[in-house]
């Protein structure tokens, strides 16, 4: 019994050690890719569901890896996180997708999701006015996507810096919201701009449980603190119904487009204009 203990124990060294070492190397490249410019942020459009109109598109940053292909953000984000890289990363995707939204119709925001680790930084309000100035974008064009995790442990200096962000006139959204620990509480610590209602609950819509009660309790909790609302990932005719009665405002999904390339956005925006 011993001395299986220490085989497994071994077998579980050895485990760590290749995953320590995968991971090593994939720091490593990410931090070449940062340096050689390898990302590509792609656009997915999020729809007025009244208006039918597109309102705004997300930014979703792409890794072209010389041998392995696309890498998905949820394989390396996370790298990005605990090395620090994200910084570097994080104001790439705000320049590039800043740029990128000036060649839209004037009344499409832009929408990029920020890292709770840039929050540590003292700089994220500089680089937010910064890219805004650079570029010429309107401030309120700019929607900044952040999770509750930002908010979690009452940190001030978060706080302060959101406060910061709010000043210089661009929006907030509370993205994935509801996967999170008591997130009603969260509300009541900054008054957001957008909850984005994670895809979980849309999935269930049409279902036997509990999902429609919680996104239409959501609706009017936005809807009574001058708050929009954003149904992720919506894949069916469906679900869209359903949004559209519970008043929800917006919606994103497959249903009406996968992320794509900015080639591609630009030419689904110049032919949603002429609806
Ligand atoms: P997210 O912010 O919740 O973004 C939405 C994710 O859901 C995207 O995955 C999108 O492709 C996917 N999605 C959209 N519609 C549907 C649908 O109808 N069905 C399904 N099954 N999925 C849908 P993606 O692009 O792989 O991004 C994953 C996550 O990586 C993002 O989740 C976000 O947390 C993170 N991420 C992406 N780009 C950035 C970035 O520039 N900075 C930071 N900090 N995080 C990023
Ligand atoms: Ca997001
Ligand atoms: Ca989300
Ligand atoms: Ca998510």
């Amino acid at each position: 019994a011993k001395s299986d203990g220490r085989r497994t124990y071994r077998f579980f060294e050895a485990g760590m050690d290749a995953r320590a070492k995968a991971r090593r190397s994939l720091e490593l490249e990410l931090r070449q890719a940062i340096a050689d410019g390898s990302f590509e942020l792609h656009y997915q459009p999020l729809l007025h569901l009244e208006e039918g109109q597109v309102s705004c598109c997300e930014a979703l940053v792409r890794w072209r890896h010389p041998e392995r292909g696309t890498i998905s953000p949820a394989d390396f984000i996370p790298i990005a996180e605990d090395t620090g890289l994200i910084n570097d990363l994080g104001h790439w995707v705000l320049n590039t997708a800043c740029r990128e939204a000036m060649n839209w119709p004037e009344h499409v925001h832009v929408a990029v999701n920020v890292s709770p680790i840039q929050f540590k930084s003292q700089t994220l309000a500089l680089n937010v006015a910064a890219a805004l100035a650079a570029t010429g974008l309107a401030p309120s064009r700019l929607e900044l996507e952040i999770t509750e995790a930002v908010l979690i442990r009452d940190d001030e200096a978060a706080l302060d810096i959101l406060h910061q962000l709010r000043e210089l006139g661009v929006r907030i959204a509370l993205d994935d919201f509801g996967t999170g620990y008591s997130s009603l509480s969260y509300l009541q610590r900054f008054p957001f701009d957008k909850i984005k209602i994670d895809r979980a609950f849309i999935k269930d819509l049409a279902g036997t449980g509990a999902s429609s009660t919680i996104v239409q309790a959501v609706v009017n909790i936005a809807a009574a603190s001058d708050m929009t609302t954003t149904a992720e990932g919506v894949e069916t005719e469906q679900q869209r119904n359903l949004l559209r009665i519970l008043g929800c405002t917006e919606m994103q999904g497959y249903l009406f487009s996968r992320p794509v390339s900015s080639a591609e956005i630009r030419k689904l925006l110049s032919s949603d204009r002429e609806k």
